[in-house]
């Protein structure tokens, strides 16, 4: 039976190892706290990321190691892939890692970006704000997620308090500010490469940010026929430039019609999640197949996909349960403001039943927010 080591234990990792299991692969997680939600589904050794000699047992035991989290420390990827086969490899984990390489790497790859400029001291950050304009968003390069790490400038008024939220981080991490794009529309694009260089894609995904947090996706978005070549073809450069193997996320704002790279995620990605019920191969299973040599699955969508987070805390699911082609997701974390403690996934056939369904779950559980996005996306 191979085993898969997996770097990271949250509700990627579990997610991982469930749709791992029925091929016959049993999963081995790291991560540094022994609650971790993984932990509920796949043996977890409890370990930093600098201990070597926990880290050297575990690579011992595991036939290909990849990553529920993509801020493992590069030097920890390096050391580990010296020892086991390390999927994604580790120079494409550090070019996701800092938001100026992977700006600059979109844009040699025929990607563009949103203008951006690296900011490492006050005097930079009205330089920058001169190139970029306003409205801006400052960003760490670093560690950055869910939003975190980010500050909003409405005009360049607010370069004093961007600088006091963030100044300080700027020696650890670097910033960059980047102009902010007033888009039309938010997608991404799940794309799968093999160990042989086999390359597939997912329908684009429709996706809606509350406070900088993923809240909601509808997949296949409507009215791509014209983007989906492109956006396929541009994870296809990425994914031969990085010589990467398993599944990715790559994020792309809409404008005037224009695809522009926002950032992308070296792992599989929480607007994947519909892929579980509503692809024919989820994004889970062919991450597994392709960092463990297999054939990859089909990528089509089964139907009209919509996936709701839960964040801070769960509901009742009875609803959901109830609901036709519902589909539940408990991450078995304990309710935190803030934390992705589970999502929700309804398919259908087509666009319009999806709506029917989100509308009846709307009634009891207060799904307002997916019956108008998807009402706006699909135009009904
Ligand atoms: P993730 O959890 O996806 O890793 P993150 O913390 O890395 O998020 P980003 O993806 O950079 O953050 O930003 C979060 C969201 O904020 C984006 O999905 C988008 O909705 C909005 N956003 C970020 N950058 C810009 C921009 N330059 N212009 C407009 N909106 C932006
Ligand atoms: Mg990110
Ligand atoms: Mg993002």
């Amino acid at each position: 039976q191979p085993v898969l080591g997996v770097l990271g234990g949250g509700q990627l990792a579990r997610m991982l190892a469930i749709a791992g299991a029925p091929l016959g692969v049993q999963s081995l997680v790291v991560d540094s706290s022994s609650d971790a939600c993984a932990g509920q589904v796949a043996p977890l050794v409890v370990a930093d990321w600098h201990d070597h000699a926990a880290l050297g047992e575990f690579a011992a035991k595991v036939d290909v190691v990849t990553f529920d989290f993509e801020n493992v420390p590069a030097d920890t990827a390096h050391w580990l892939a010296e020892r086991v086969s390390v999927f994604p490899n580790p120079r494409a984990l550090a070019a996701a890692q800092d938001r100026l390489a992977e700006k600059t790497l979109f844009r040699e790859c025929g990607l563009a970006t949103p203008e951006f400029v690296p900011v490492d001291t006050r005097a930079d950050l009205d330089r920058a704000l001169a190139v970029t304009g306003a409205p801006a968003i400052l960003k760490t390069r670093r560690l950055g997620y869910d939003g975190k790490g980010q500050f909003r400038l409405r005009s360049a008024d607010d370069a004093d308090a961007a600088w006091a939220a963030l100044g300080a981080q700027a020696a650890a991490h670097g910033l960059i500010l980047e102009a902010f794009v007033p888009f039309e529309r938010e997608l991404s694009v799940l794309a799968v490469r093999g160990r042989d260089g086999e390359f597939r894609t997912w329908p684009l995904t429709r996706n809606w940010h509350t406070d900088g947090v993923l809240s909601l996706s509808l997949a296949p978005a409507p009215d791509i026929d014209a983007l989906q070549p492109r956006a396929a073809a541009l994870a296809r450069t990425l994914a031969e430039r990085l010589d990467y193997v398993g599944v990715f996320a790559l994020e792309l704002f809409v404008k005037d019609g224009e695809l522009l790279g926002n950032e992308m995620a070296p792992r599989v990605h929480n607007s994947g999640h519909w892929t579980i019920e509503g692809a024919h191969t989820s994004q889970f299973e062919n991450h597994v197949r392709a960092v463990l040599g297999l054939p990859l699955g089909d990528t089509g969508a089964r139907g009209a996909s919509l996936m709701f987070n839960w964040i801070g805390e769960l509901p009742d699911p009875a609803p959901l349960l109830r609901t036709v082609d519902g589909h539940w997701h408990d991450y078995g974390k304990r309710a935190r403001p803030g934390r992705k403690v589970g999502h929700a996934t309804v398919c259908a056939p087509d666009a319009s039943t999806l709506l029917e369904r989100a509308e009846a779950l709307a009634q009891v559980i207060g799904w307002e927010q997916p019956v108008a996005a998807v009402r706006e996306a699909v135009g009904i």
